[in-house]
């Protein structure tokens, strides 16, 4: 089996599926992830994606994983539709700032870089649905960004409910806005009397709950879906084809801020695929775990850490074991054995070198630093988590290959941060601002498993019975 268009666990315990299959199945049935049983080879083709604009690059790379399951006229319609909700032109423009080239990703309806995936993955959803007369309910727990992102990729769609849970009063004012002020009817937010870690709780707990999900249909969107990843290929190829014909250089080095490894494992399939990218370097805040596995090859899980850049304070990267599997040589036995083992000890250990990899630590004074150096010289303003990435880039630098900087998400976003850094309020966007004066809808709960059961079962229920009462209810 090697087509790119079926899918394989990393553990090795299911047939191959369809991508269809694969984006509705989310972790795949053996508690592994799921990954195309090929990659496909895209040299032969990168004279001619060269000059694509966004969307139709975006369908040309994904038309090789896609197969059966979605006919091309309708992938180009997909991708045309995603990407017309950004609000630049080259949706993720490239613009050079002192030393380094930053890929601007931030320009979708939410300001972080999850909507490239998430804008095209709630229109896949729906064409799915179409398809097939089903209907989904998503359910997700938030910390912040991933939210927001979601609900804006599925607002408004008639098959699909999504209920997400955030800690009520623990995420930012911005990030709370960016969710409650969605009154769409198909959109249900509720805040959780807890941490964020009680909201993966009842997440578990809900998704355990077999009949219930089974009746209701429950859905997933965090970051182990792999046409989340699949969407995020996208903008290497995109990026190394600009960044290339502008500079004369035969290709790039890419360097990602990275919290979960989905980011950043995207840019590893673009390599493999054959995208002008020399390497990769990996940046992670203090919450070191990656960092740590790529200088050593220990793979130890520590204790979460709050940082400035909360969307990568993270100890274990859920996309990990991808890339796992790959670095074994795709044996999923292996896989099986070190993602045992690490449950157990919590460690893990590799032998040998990742040559395509390099990584480093952006500490928070180097990170605090970065962002007024480049306010001041350069007068651009760079997210907190732009900004461990700028941070560790530098060490990096090369004198013949360009390197490109992921800016995932816009300054604005981090608006507060990054006053409290250059000591003036500068990072402003209207989205942003117009955020505090408009109406919210949120229903507040207790952290309890039964608690949001019924809630969905209510909320639904009047869905049903009544869809014209429950679209004026928004
Ligand atoms: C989610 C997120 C990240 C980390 O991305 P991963 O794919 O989890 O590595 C970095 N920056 C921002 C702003 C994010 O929202």
């Amino acid at each position: 089996m090697n087509d790119p268009a079926m899918y394989l666990s990393t553990r090795g315990g299911i047939e191959p599926v369809s991508f269809r299959d694969a984006v509705l199945m989310g972790l795949a049935t053996d508690g592994g992830l799921l990954l195309p049983s090929a990659i496909p080879d895209a040299t032969p083709k990168l004279d001619a994606w060269r000059q694509l604009p966004y969307a139709q690059l975006a369908a040309e790379v994904m038309a090789l994983f896609v197969g059966d399951s979605i006919p091309r006229t309708a992938l180009d319609e997909l991708t045309a539709r995603s990407y017309a909700t950004f609000r630049d032109p080259e949706v993720t423009p490239t613009v050079q700032v002192g030393p380094v080239h930053i890929l601007e990703l931030f320009h979708g309806p939410t300001l972080a870089f999850k909507d490239v995936a998430l804008q095209f993955l709630g229109n896949l959803f729906e064409h799915i649905l179409e398809q097939t007369g089903a209907t989904l309910n998503i359910l997700g727990a938030t910390s912040g960004d991933t939210g927001s992102a979601a609900i804006a990729g599925v607002r408004g769609k008639d098959r699909i409910n999504v209920f997400i849970m955030h800690p009520h009063g623990r995420t930012s004012a911005v990030q709370e806005r960016q969710m409650t002020t969605v009154l769409d009817a198909n959109v249900h937010n509720i805040a959780i009397d807890g941490t964020f870690d009680d909201g993966q709780r009842v997440l578990k707990e809900i998704f355990n709950d077999i009949s219930f999900k089974t009746e209701f249909h429950l859905g997933a969107v965090n970051s182990v879906n792999w046409a989340r990843i699949l969407a995020q290929t996208v903008y290497y190829f995109h990026t190394a084809f600009r960044v290339c014909e502008r500079t004369g250089a035969p290709a790039i080095q890419a360097c990602v801020p990275t919290g979960n490894f989905g980011d950043v494992f995207a840019g590893y399939i673009a390599c493999q695929m054959g995208a002008p990218i020399r390497r990769l370097i990996l940046a992670t805040n203090e919450n070191d775990i990656l960092a740590r596995f790529f200088n050593t090859g220990v793979y130890r899980q520590g204790e979460v850490r709050p940082t400035t850049s909360p969307a990568m304070d993270i100890q274990i990267a859920s996309n990990f074991e991808r890339y796992l599997y790959y670095r074994t040589g795709s044996a999923p036995e292996q896989v099986r054995t070190l993602m045992n083992q690490f449950q157990r000890e919590g460690e893990l250990r590799i032998d040998g070198c990742e040559e395509g990899i390099v990584a480093g630590v952006g500490t928070h004074e180097q990170t605090a630093d970065i962002i007024r150096t480049y306010h001041k010289q350069h007068g651009y303003l760079l997210d907190p988590h732009t900004a461990v990435g700028v941070t560790v880039a530098e060490r990096f630098l090369l004198n013949d290959i360009p390197t490109v900087c992921l800016a995932t998400a816009h300054p604005a976003k981090f608006g507060q941060t990054i006053a409290d850094i250059v000591k003036e309020d500068v990072a402003h966007h209207a989205l942003i601002d117009g955020l505090m004066d408009l109406p919210t809808r949120c229903e507040f709960l207790p952290a309890e498993k039964s608690a949001v059961q019924t809630f969905m079962r209510q909320t639904l229920k009047r869905c049903d019975l009544e869809p014209r009462v429950c679209k004026a209810i928004s």
